[in-house]
């Protein structure tokens, strides 16, 4: 894999290659790695921290990540499992939960410091290049960084230094 994922191109810099992986960091267009953290509000316990998680509604369930630049301003989608991955992009028929209307998103507060501005890192990962390379040519995909079959989000304090290792952890497929 040597692309960056369709919906990530404006902000994954620095990004890394592996066999299978792609990590990178959030840099907004205008030069700031200082972000707030959205998400829908939902939390669950792993490893024993608190991380966010789907919501569930009567139709469906979904999880959507958001970055707010913390100077200029600019949101940038970093994950919405309606839109994004193997399932959504290989799998149409599976990503209707996208027509759920998403809630308003809540800003994430460190679990240790309670302030809000985070440096991010993003993995996706992804599977055999032979799935990827059909998926291609049956015209699902145009871009092969878009079938990813996880996505983890690192994400780093930056008042108190707290690193959340894989604060999203989320199979896609
Ligand atoms: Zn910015
Ligand atoms: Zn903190």
């Amino acid at each position: 894999m040597n692309n960056i994922p369709t919906h990530a191109k404006d902000y994954l810099n620095n990004a890394h290659y592996a066999d299978n992986i792609i990590e990178g960091q959030v840099v907004c267009s205008c030069g700031s790695i200082s972000f707030c953290l959205l998400y829908s509000g939902t939390t669950t316990i792993y490893n024993g921290y608190k991380i966010p998680c789907s919501i569930e509604t009567d139709t469906g369930s979904f999880f959507v990540i958001k970055a707010r630049c913390r100077k200029c301003k600019k949101e940038h989608l970093l994950f919405d499992s309606g839109l994004h991955g193997w399932d959504v992009k290989v799998c149409p028929e599976l990503g209707k939960n996208v027509m759920i209307p998403r809630p308003e998103l809540i800003e994430w507060e460190c679990v240790k410091c309670k302030q809000g501005e985070h440096a991010i890192k993003i993995l996706f990962c992804y599977g055999s290049e032979e799935d990827v390379t059909e998926a291609i040519e049956e015209g699902l995909i145009d871009n092969p960084a878009d079938a990813f079959e996880w996505i983890y989000i690192t994400i780093e304090c930056l008042t108190c230094g707290l690193v959340s290792e894989k604060w999203v952890d989320y199979e896609t497929a």
